[in-house]
C-alpha cells in the first residue's frame, strides 16, 4: 500500500515477493524514517491458523508512527489485509511443533528528497516466512551481558517507538557481547546506567524471593505484547507481579542472598528466554544453576498452548484465519 500527501494511503495490493525498486534519495535511506512489527501465525492441532493479539501489533506500529512523524494506518483495515495475504499463504504456516509463519510489516519513506523534513510519501509493506521451532532441544537457558558503555534509546529520543535506529544504535554493543561468548545484552537506562530496560528484542522478568517483578513502562522500553500477556497470565494464577524500576543492584543483590530464583525474557520470536547466567563488570551471577526455572517453564507452556490451540484462550487472544 502506498501513500501520498494529498491522497493519503492507496492502492492496497497483494503481489508476488520481489525487490522493491526505489530511488537512491528516498528518506528512509539518509533518516531512517521507518517503523516496523515483529508477529507470528501458528497453525493449531485442528488444522486451523491463527494470529496472537495481531490488533496490539498494529496499535503500536501507530505509537511508532506517531513518533516517526508517519501517518496513521487503518488498523481495522491492517489486520483485514493481513488476514487475506496469510489466507492465500496458508500453506506456507509450517506445522511441524513450535514452528510458524514470522510476520513482518513495515512502513518505509519514499520521498526522494535530501534536506531533513518527515517524507510526503510512504509504501506499507507486509512481508512473511516460515520459520523454525526457537527451541530445538527444549527450553534453554542464556547468557546475557549487562551493558553499561552503551545505550540503545532514551525517552525523549525515538525511545519506545520500533524503529530501525533503535535497533542500529544496539549492534555495537551486541557485537562486543557476542565476541565474549554472551547471546545478548541487557540494556540498563540511559540516563543513569543504573535501572533495567529490556533485552535486544525480549522484555525482561525476574522471580525474587517469590514474587515477579518487571521494568515499568517508562518511554524507551518497548511495549511487549508478551510482556502484557505474561503479567495477565501471572494475575490470573494469582502469582504476585509488580510493574516498577529495578535496578540492577537490586538484582545482584537479590543473587547475593540467594533470593533471585529465575530470570527470563519474553518476545514474539523466543515466547520465554530463561537467562542462565548474567555478567555485569565482570561479576558473574550463575541462575538456578544454569537451568530453566519453574514459573518460565510453566509460562512457556502455557502462552504457545494458546498460540497453538492445545489450551484454552480465555482472553481471546487468538484471531483466526479464515
Ligand atoms: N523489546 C524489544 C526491543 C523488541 O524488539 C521486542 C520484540 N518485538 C520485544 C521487547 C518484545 O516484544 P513482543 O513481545 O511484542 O514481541
Amino acid at each position: 500500500m502506498n501513500y501520498k500527501e494529498g491522497q493519503g494511503w492507496h492502492d492496497p495490493r497483494i503481489v508476488p515477493y520481489q525487490p522493491l525498486k526505489l530511488d537512491p534519495s528516498c528518506v528512509v535511506f539518509h533518516y531512517g524514517q521507518t517503523v516496523f512489527e515483529g508477529m507470528k501465525a501458528y497453525v493449531t492441532k485442528d488444522g486451523e491458523v491463527q494470529l496472537f493479539r495481531p490488533n496490539k501489533n498494529f496499535e503500536r506500529l501507530n505509537r511508532s508512527n506517531d513518533r516517526l512523524v508517519i501517518p496513521q494506518i487503518d488498523e481495522e483495515f491492517a489486520l483485514e489485509a493481513l488476514k487475506k495475504l496469510v489466507s492465500i499463504d496458508k500453506d506456507w504456516v509450517p506445522t511441524a511443533e513450535g514452528t510458524s509463519l514470522y510476520i513482518r510489516p513495515f512502513i518505509i519513506a519514499t520521498q526522494p528528497y535530501l534536506g531533513v523534513a518527515p517524507s510526503s510519501e510512504y509504501m506499507f509493506i507486509i512481508i512473511m516466512s516460515p520459520v523454525g521451532a526457537y527451541y530445538k532441544e527444549g527450553l534453554n537457558p542464556v547468557k546475557i551481558q549487562v551493558e553499561d558503555e552503551y545505550v540503545r534509546t532514551v525517552k525523549g529520543g525515538t525511545g519506545e517507538a520500533k524503529t530501525g535506529g533503535n535497533y542500529a544504535a544496539s549492534l555495537k554493543a551486541q557485537e562486543i557481547s557476542g565476541e565474549k561468548g554472551y547471546s545478548q545484552v541487557l540494556w540498563l537506562d540511559g540516563k543513569e546506567h543504573k535501572y533495567v530496560e529490556e533485552v535486544g528484542s525480549m522484555n525482561m522478568f525476574f522471580k525474587v524471593d517469590g514474587k515477579v517483578i518487571t521494568p515499568a513502562l517508562n518511554g524507551s522500553i518497548l511495549q511487549g505484547i508478551t510482556r502484557d500477556s505474561i503479567i495477565q497470565l501471572l494475575k490470573h494464577w494469582n502469582v504476585p507481579v509488580e510493574e516498577r524500576r529495578i535496578s540492577i543492584e537490586e538484582i545482584y543483590e537479590a543473587a547475593a542472598n540467594g533470593k533471585l530464583e529465575e530470570a527470563f525474557g519474553t518476545g514474539t520470536a523466543a515466547v520465554i528466554s530463561p537467562v542462565g547466567e548474567l555478567l555485569w563488570k565482570n561479576e558473574k551471577v550463575v541462575l538456578n544453576e544454569g537451568k530453566t526455572g519453574e514459573i518460565s517453564k510453566r509460562l512457556y507452556d502455557t502462552l504457545t498452548g494458546i498460540q497453538y490451540g492445545t489450551e484454552p484462550d480465555p482472553f481471546g487472544w487468538t484471531v483466526k484465519v479464515e
